[in-house]
């Protein structure tokens, strides 16, 4: 598991790809230059992990595009020791970036194989998400609720009720929403009662699924 000059030069040639794409977040792009994508990747795909494409994972999963995985995480406005929820743990690549933020991470993966997988390899890179489950993220975690912001990494048919009420008010969930195709969709949560819903462009994610397998 080497991370080398080479490997820091084609971050920073990536994050000036996601820069003309449009970010501005200067944490989120320092994060983005920080983590070592690669050795999220299987070593087949090593050559492939700085270009700015998703790829496949373990169990038919992707790793999500470092593009995507920006603006998410722009729209999620991570602040210092924030509490954020992940539904999609994945690679656990979107974890790290909110680790390296100082957000406090608490993640769900409803695959077991991507579950163990990434449970003992986070680790191994010092990133230490507060949980890593084996679950339903479309219950969300209630037990450590409510959260500066929750972020959903795969397609979701409609917007989970649970998720919306794990929110802090001032909370924040990023979620792309559809079947075929999705539109990011940001809520934010402005009283105890009442939720502004703005819609933030066309994303293709793999689809959120029912249930843990
Ligand atoms: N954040 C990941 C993206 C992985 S793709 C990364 O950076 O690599 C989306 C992930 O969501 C997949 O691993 C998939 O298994 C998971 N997923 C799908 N439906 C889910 C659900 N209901 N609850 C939790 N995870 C789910």
């Amino acid at each position: 598991m080497k991370d080398t000059h080479k490997h820091q030069g084609l971050r920073n040639q990536l994050v000036n790809i996601i820069v003309k794409k449009g970010i501005k977040d200067k944490n989120v792009l320092k994060a983005i230059s920080a983590v070592p994508r690669h050795l999220f990747m299987d070593s087949g795909f090593v050559d492939f992990a700085y270009q700015d494409k998703a790829f496949p994972i373990a169990a038919d999963q992707t790793i999500s595009q470092p593009y995507t995985v920006a603006f998410q995480t722009e729209l999620l406005e991570v602040k210092p020791n924030d509490s954020i929820l992940e539904i999609g743990t994945g690679s656990g690549y979107q974890t790290a970036v909110l680790l390296e933020m100082g957000a406090k991470v608490y993640t769900i993966e409803r695959q077991k194989e991507l579950f163990k997988k990434t449970k003992l390899f986070l680790p191994k890179l010092n990133y230490k998400p507060k949980k890593i489950i084996f679950g339903d993220g479309y219950k969300g975690l209630p037990e450590n609720a409510p959260f500066n912001g929750i972020i959903v990494t795969a397609g979701a048919p409609f917007v989970p009720k649970p998720l919306l009420a794990q929110l802090k008010v001032g909370g924040r969930l990023v979620i792309p929403i559809g079947d075929e195709l999705q539109t990011m969709t940001l809520f934010v949560r402005t009283s105890e009662k009442d939720f502004e819903k703005h819609e933030l462009g066309d994303f293709k994610f793999v689809p959120m699924l029912k249930e843990r397998n």
